[in-house]
């Protein structure tokens, strides 16, 4: 490996939005995450809905409109 031309790689925290936090390296000393193996739908087996900004309430709203 070339010296200089790579970013610093080492270990990092990773935050998750469920509280859960681990160990990985990065080249980002911190990191948050809004998923995790811990709360990934695929691994807990439970539906999650991520309402990013209410889009879904609009779309219902538009919907009763055209009634
Ligand atoms: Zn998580």
């Amino acid at each position: 490996m070339k010296e200089g031309i790579h970013p610093k790689y080492g270990k990092s925290v990773v935050r998750c939005a469920c509280g859960e936090t681990f160990e990985t390296g990065a080249t980002k000393e911190a990191l948050n995450v809004d998923i995790c193996s811990k709360c990934h739908p695929f691994y807990t087996g439970r539906q999650k809905l991520v309402d990013t900004g209410g889009r879904v309430d609009k779309f219902r709203r538009r919907m009763e409109r055209q009634k």
